[in-house]
């Protein structure tokens, strides 16, 4: 594996690689890489003819007093993760090397962006999507990978890829979970232990919700049956519980740890 930091070094390996006619797969993520990462990695690695991945803690999609300074990172146990999933090419940019000057340019995705995650972040979803056109416009990959875990993220990127005519295929994996239902996540690690045990109240919530909706229930009771789940775990505070296009979507605070979870309605 070959390991980048700079845009320039990246960028030619990438070039060199689609000269000699191989189909590139790019993984985008921010480190402290745990199996929902590597599920990608490994679906880039099966799909394509070579796997690149990228490491950047990118503090355009970071609002001010959230965890951008706290962030986990292990780049060395990172670089042997990749490695060992068949990632051909890491890149591991500086901030400095990604915004050497003001960023004067960001990319907005209307509509997408709006509500949920982007209701609680105003500033989130236009910090993933310019960082992820940047992403695009050096490696020029074939296809691109992101978990359906950040589901409105995956939104928000497809249709910055429609509506800017980025060549890029883009292929939603699988939310991976640990066995009690809990979607594995850099942040997880900042959970106490007792917040540990209560996290699961994500995934029960979704399954309530669907129950709900399998039982007919209209959006309003499908989120008050979600709600009522969340509010029975005394660690936990709810920010919301939603149904947007038959996608169940929930976000909880332990403390001043926030995690996210979604779940297609109809299993
Ligand atoms: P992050 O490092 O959190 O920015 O995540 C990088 C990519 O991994 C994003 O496309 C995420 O949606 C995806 N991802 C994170 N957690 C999971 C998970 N538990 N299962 C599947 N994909 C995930």
């Amino acid at each position: 594996m070959q390991v980048h930091d700079t845009i320039d070094s990246f960028r030619k390996a990438l070039d060199a690689e689609r000269a000699g006619g191989r189909t590139v797969g790019l993984v985008p993520t921010m480190g402290y890489l745990h199996e929902g990462h590597l599920s990608l990695l490994r679906r880039a690695v099966a799909d394509c003819d070579v796997a690149a991945a990228t490491i950047f803690v990118n503090p355009l999609q970071f609002g001010a007093g959230e965890d951008l300074a706290t962030y986990p990172s292990d780049l060395e146990g990172d670089s042997r993760l990749a490695a060992g999933a068949g990632v051909a090419h890491l890149f591991t940019p500086a901030t400095s090397e990604m915004y050497p000057g003001e960023v004067l340019t960001t990319v907005t995705v209307a509509g997408a962006s709006e509500g949920l995650e982007g209701g609680a972040r105003p500033t989130h979803f236009a910090g993933v999507a310019t960082v992820v056109a940047k992403l695009f416009n050096i490696a020029g990959p074939c296809r691109a990978y992101f978990g359906e875990k950040d589901w409105q993220q995956l939104q928000v990127v497809r249709r910055l890829v429609t509506d800017l005519s980025f060549p890029v295929e883009v292929v939603a994996c699988p939310t991976v979970r640990e066995p009690d239902g809990l979607a594995l996540s850099s942040r997880n690690v900042y959970l106490s232990t007792g917040q540990r045990r209560a996290a699961p109240v994500l995934y029960r919530a979704l399954l309530a919700g669907r129950a709900a909706a399998g039982a007919g229930a209209e959006a309003t009771a499908v989120e008050a049956a979600m709600t009522e789940v969340v509010s029975a775990e005394p660690l936990a505070d709810l920010d919301y519980a939603a149904v947007r296009d038959d996608r169940l979507l929930i976000a909880v605070r332990f403390g001043p740890t926030r995690l996210i979870d979604n779940l297609a309605m109809e299993e």
